[in-house]
């Protein structure tokens, strides 16, 4: 299970009854179809017991009993799997060029996922959560039109966020002391599920952890890339926050002492290194003739085109990129030992052509056996994640209210 900002905690004494009911859901999730007398086998708990929450949940509709049953020396066994039916969990994201909207249900399937083009960066924090909202409602009328109850909505920001969902600062989006959950709340007539944020990197984490090649791996690094880059680290099945929650922001580390001037105001930061305007600068540093490039999406477009035709100096200074990630890579591998890293965002679009120097660099620098591989989320990986994250209250047991 993953600790997300908004998961309730157990009382002092601990709720056994939910905790329990989180166990039970959660062996569901992993292993359905399964029967009541598998939950019992695997968890430890006894029959009655898993019997009695079995029937909370049904009634709960967070579980359902399919129409199969299973013969075990003469006795059927009714199949259990989770109740996609009755509910969505939503999931956005504030992209530098995008919005991203993602609903799933309790299953984890895909209702939808739509994006509309918005350049947060160059908007007023107001109007972006205004834009925000409207597409957000979009969403909530259709899963709700089709009977659902939603559960929950997070949204991925780059940036560093506090536990309240305040956006304390994001170089990408422009902002400093944006209190997003609120507004957003606000904005949304100040609705019964809960409305959290979190940084965009721990949300794509959550979902590689959850939907990705690498779905279930106890140690797996998600590195973000973009405009800003940054690590989801998850660390034992839990995501590493950090004391104030600012853990995993690798994009502000130095590759070396003298380098390109970042955002941040220092020089040398991976992100002025790998993200993704240094690469749009490196690879076409005619698209930046005119002026500062606003618009990433066209012009990546542009470098993957040339890529794949083979460019040769286009294929060199991916190359060159491609090293500087595996060096990145190697901080976060060197410090906590996953046994995956997998990028995102324009590192996963290059993938082809950046990862094999990225390897050879990571091999050489990093003492442990870990992994490179591109994600396969595509681009709304931290939508995704966020709404994985709104499941989490109902997945550490608690019931809804229908
Ligand atoms: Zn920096």
């Amino acid at each position: 299970m993953i600790s997300v900002h908004n998961e309730p905690q157990p009382t002092e004494l601990g709720d056994v009854r939910m905790a329990n009911r989180a166990v039970v859901l959660r062996h569901v999730r992993v292993h359905a179809p399964c029967s009541r007398a598998d939950i019992a086998a695997h968890t430890g708990l006894n029959k009655a017991t898993v019997s009695s929450l079995v029937t909370e949940l049904i009634e709960g509709r967070l579980v359902r009993e399919t129409g199969l049953t299973e013969h075990r020396i003469g006795r059927p066994a009714t199949m259990l799997v989770l109740d996609g039916e009755p509910y969505a969990a939503l999931g956005m994201e504030i992209g530098g060029d995008e919005l991203t909207v993602v609903a799933i249900d309790l299953a984890g399937t895909r209702l939808l996922t739509w994006r509309r083009a918005f350049a947060a960066p160059a908007a007023a924090p107001g109007d972006t959560v205004r834009a925000l909202a409207a597409l957000a409602r979009r969403a909530l009328n259709r899963v709700t039109g089709q009977g659902r109850t939603v559960l929950g909505l997070t949204v991925g920001v780059p940036g560093l966020v506090d536990a309240a969902g305040r956006v304390e600062l994001s170089t990408a989006l422009r902002w400093r002391g944006v209190d997003l959950a609120g507004e957003l709340r606000a904005a949304l007539g100040d609705p019964e599920y809960v409305v959290g944020v979190d940084n965009e990197a721990n949300l794509a984490a959550l979902a590689e952890h959850r939907h990705g090649a690498y779905a279930g791996t106890g140690h797996l690094v998600h590195l973000t890339g973009g405009t800003g880059v940054g690590a989801g680290i998850i660390c034992a099945g839990r995501l590493l926050r950090g004391g104030r929650g600012l853990a995993g922001e690798l994009g502000h580390l130095p590759l070396a002492a003298e380098g390109p001037w970042c955002a941040c105001g220092r020089s040398g930061c991976v992100e002025a290194w790998v993200g993704l305007p240094a690469v749009i600068a490196r690879v076409l540093p005619d698209s930046v003739a005119d002026g500062p490039v606003t618009d990433f999406l066209p012009e990546l477009d542009r470098v993957e085109t040339l890529a794949r035709q083979g460019d040769p100096a286009v294929l060199a200074q991916l190359a060159g990129i491609g090293r500087h990630l595996g060096h990145a890579v190697s901080m976060v591998a060197n410090l906590v030992d996953p046994e995956v890293v997998v990028v995102g965002g324009h590192f996963a679009t290059l993938g082809a052509w950046l990862l094999p120097t990225a390897r050879q660099e990571l091999a050489d620098r990093a003492v442990g056996g870990c992994r490179l591989a591109a994600s396969v989320l595509g681009a709304q990986a931290t939508a995704l994640g966020g709404a994985t994250a709104a499941l989490a209250a109902i997945e550490s047991g608690r019931l809804p209210a229908r």
